[in-house]
């Protein structure tokens, strides 16, 4: 039988990478009462089917000094939650074929090197040593960022869960949160399928589905989720443990070493976004329907620059739903019109990257701290009128994924 506390000082809705990550960050800055609530397991969403990777370069400023905090927690993870994550820090590297693309590499390595950030360009030669099964063409250009790497999704959010859980949160699955009390234009209460709790604040970190719930509440939140795809190949001769992640800028593609095989996933092909009042309301991300073609233009994209994906086998294929906005930044603040309530959602194909960074502002926001970074650029007002109809909102997240690698953020 699930006993749901009646009370809380924050009620975290969603136990994903995210909203796990918001956990560790409000009970690590001294919240107490912060329950967390999912309605199936955690990191039964999009979570478990991702990559993985981080990748913190990035010419915007913003995106930089974001992407250091999370890099450097991924670096500590253990010494700062008390619970281990399997970070394989393989570096990356960063392939560049045409010259916009080669001038934005150059552009990484000049604000890596103005921080002080060891990332330098290689010879095709040296990046097929170090990715045996990869044959770039000559004439790229390649940037090998070595503090780059990638973890175990599921295990990240379990991780987070488990140090807040640690430092006194409350988690309970199986329970889904059906609404808000609202008072005086401010959040006293979330509705559960197992009564309700009072609290002064809400995180609504509901993955795919946060701007359904947003919309009950009169919220336009600008994000949506888009498909994404990837698929693993078994064992492939060559390919070794510790090879860098292999990135193209175009086609834009990754690849990086799973299990003795490759893990490939890439983007541009045929995005597709969803409005989550289309689906029944059991449907879970593990249902999600693969897109065969998306498959196929993915594969063949991939073996012109690792041959031997061409005799793999696919063991497995990984699908989900990220949210992305028309900017291609998070989504993150209080927004306008009702106090008390956090949204977080727009993580881009990149919210295990970004957790630690967005579970720290969460923390700022509700415990009233002096933020670390401004986090103006994420509010959820920031879009003002624009993209105000589903039709353009969906379109311009589409666009924005589809260009995944083309963007500066
Ligand atoms: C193939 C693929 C590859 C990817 N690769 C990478 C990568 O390399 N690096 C990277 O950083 N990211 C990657 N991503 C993206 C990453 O997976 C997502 O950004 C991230 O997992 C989103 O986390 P979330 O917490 O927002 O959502 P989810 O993990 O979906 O969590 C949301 C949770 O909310 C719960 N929920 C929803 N509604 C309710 C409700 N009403 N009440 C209670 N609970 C509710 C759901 O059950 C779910 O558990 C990839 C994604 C895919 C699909």
């Amino acid at each position: 039988m699930i006993v749901l506390p009646k009370t809380a000082n924050t009620v975290i809705i969603g136990g994903g990478v995210l909203g796990a990550s918001a956990a560790f960050h409000l009970t690590d800055a001294g919240q107490d009462d912060v329950v967390l609530i999912d309605r199936g397991p955690i990191a039964s969403g999009t979570t478990p089917q991702a990559a993985g990777q981080t990748g913190y370069l990035n010419v915007d400023r913003f995106a930089f000094e974001f992407g250091k905090y999370c890099i450097e927690f991924f670096e500590n993870f253990e010494q700062r939650t008390g619970h281990a994550i399997d970070f394989r820090q393989t570096g990356s590297l960063r392939v560049a074929l045409t010259e916009r693309f080669q001038h934005d590499l150059a552009a990484r390595l000049k604000a890596a090197e103005e921080l002080g950030h060891n990332v330098e360009f290689i010879s095709s030669g040296r990046a097929r040593e170090l990715v045996p099964t990869f044959t770039p063409p000559d004439d790229c250009r390649i940037l090998l960022i070595p503090r780059d790497g990638y973890v175990e999704p599921k295990s990240v959010a379990v991780a987070y869960a488990a140090a807040a859980k640690d430092r006194g949160a409350t988690f309970q699955t199986r329970v889904e949160a059906t609404g808000l009390v609202i008072t005086n234009g401010r959040v006293a209460g979330v509705k559960t399928s197992e009564g309700t709790i009072e609290t002064k604040w809400v995180v609504l970190a509901a993955g795919a589905w946060t701007r359904q719930f947003a919309q009950q509440l009169g919220l336009n939140l600008r994000a949506v989720p888009v498909r994404h795809q990837a698929y693993v190949t078994g064992p492939i001769a060559g390919v070794v443990p510790n090879q860098p992640i292999v990135r193209f800028t175009e086609p834009q593609i990754y690849v990086r070493h799973e299990a003795g095989g490759l893990l490939v996933g890439g983007y541009g092909y045929r995005p597709l976004s969803f409005d989550m009042n289309d689906f029944d309301r059991k449907f879970e991300i593990s249902a999600l329907e693969a897109d065969p073609v998306y498959y196929q233009q993915l594969s063949a994209a991939a073996r012109t620059f690792f041959p031997s994906l061409a005799d793999a086998t696919v063991v497995q294929e990984r699908r989900g739903l990220p949210t992305i906005s028309p900017d291609g930044r998070l989504v993150l603040s209080e927004p306008s019109g009702l106090r008390g309530l956090v949204v977080l959602s727009g993580c881009g194909v990149g919210g295990i990257d970004r957790s630690p960074g967005a579970g720290r502002i969460v923390a700022d926001i509700i415990c009233d701290r002096q933020p670390w970074i401004d986090p103006s650029v994420l509010s959820a007002d920031r879009f003002g009128d624009n993209y105000a109809t589903d039709a353009s909102l969906r379109a311009q997240c589409e666009e924005i994924y589809a260009h995944h690698y083309h963007e500066i953020y």
